[in-house]
């Protein structure tokens, strides 16, 4: 039987390399999108320019390809831009996604979508911690914009029978991690307190606490999302929450180091606070999928600093 053919989008961010890794590794023939047509330094598969804007190249890669599967990852990332350039990220993170369910529907209704959603849904919950049926109250135009995506998911779903799932995805992280994110700030941090390199860290509010999970456990349920027996939508969480704080004790930890000597909290960096702890229940996929994360937070915070310290001795830096 002939492999398997799968699009991935967005392929140089995090999870599309993270999919992609592991689509490969259970024998898939990977197709990348980007917006450059440039794919990641080391991932070996043809990349297809293509900018989201344009419903055509998606149509017609589509039409050639037939592909059993479709993953969406190409979007505006979460974090601190989420409030700039709204429409663009209306266009991108909402609209977008509708124009990929209008090729599937038009041009090969049997692929299977998997929509890379976020607990930025939720955004303003009033409840905790969260799960599929917990109503959306996104407070950015992120949010909103993967609302108006999760609304056609659920639309195409219903109406024109295409298998289109919604993972709500809560933070997820890797080494891979763009270098805003806390996570990767703080890995990068460590490994350069480690060797010397480091004076201050300034972050925002330690006390901020999200449910970080790894992100190769993530792309790992959004696969399973996709060989279930009928699409649905799951959330993909760890169900567990840490501070920032923890993950400084944690990665400076790591390297023998203790945080306090380095981090000092900006007040100016502070973000709106959520009204409740946003943690998510994934129970539904246990239950259903059989998906359990399976890297934890300690774990993942080892592996982000580990990965640091490597790219710093490539560098050729002396470590203590
Ligand atoms: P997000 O949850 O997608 O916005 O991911 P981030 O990694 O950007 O932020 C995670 C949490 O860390 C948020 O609650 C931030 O307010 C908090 N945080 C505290 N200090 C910092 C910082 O210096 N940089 C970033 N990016 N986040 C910080």
């Amino acid at each position: 039987m002939s492999a398997k053919t799968t699009i991935v989008t967005g392929i140089t961010g995090q999870d599309g390399q993270m999919a992609a890794r592991l689509l490969l590794e259970k024998g898939y023939r990977v197709i990348g999108t980007s917006r450059s047509g440039r794919g990641p330094t080391g991932l070996d598969v043809p990349v297809v320019a293509w900018d989201l804007i344009d419903p055509s190249v998606i149509e017609g890669l589509l039409q050639t390809e037939q592909p059993q599967e479709l993953y969406n990852f190409a979007a505006f990332s979460s974090g601190a831009g989420m409030y700039d350039r709204p429409l663009e990220i209306g266009d991108i993170n909402g609209l977008a996604v509708g124009r990929i369910l209008e090729a599937i529907r038009a041009a090969s209704p049997h692929t299977r979508f998997a929509q890379a959603s976020s607990s930025e849904l939720f955004g303003l919950a009033q409840q905790t911690p969260q799960n599929e049926s917990t109503p959306f109250r996104p407070r950015s135009p992120y949010g909103a914009a993967k609302l108006y995506a999760h609304a056609m998911i659920d639309i195409y779903r219903e109406r024109y029978g295409v298998f289109a799932c919604s993972a709500i995805l809560y933070n997820h992280e890797s080494p891979l991690r763009g270098p805003a994110f806390v996570t990767r700030k703080i890995a990068r941090a460590a490994a350069e307190a480690k060797v010397g390199r480091l004076e201050r860290l300034s972050l925002g509010n330690l006390e901020a606490r999200r449910d970080w999970g790894y992100a190769g456990d993530s792309v790992e349920a959004m696969w399973r999302m996709l060989q279930a027996e009928a699409p649905a939508d799951y959330v993909v969480a760890t169900g567990r929450t840490h501070s920032v704080r923890d993950l400084c004790a944690c990665a400076f930890g790591h390297v023998g180091l203790d945080y306090r000597s380095f981090v000092t909290e900006d007040p100016d960096a502070f973000r709106a606070a959520e009204p409740v702890e946003i943690v998510g229940d994934a129970g539904k996929a246990a239950r259903v999928l059989g998906w359990l994360p399976k890297v934890g937070f300690e774990e993942m915070v080892r592996m982000m600093v580990h990965a640091e310290l490597r790219a710093i001795e490539d560098q050729g830096a002396p470590t203590r």
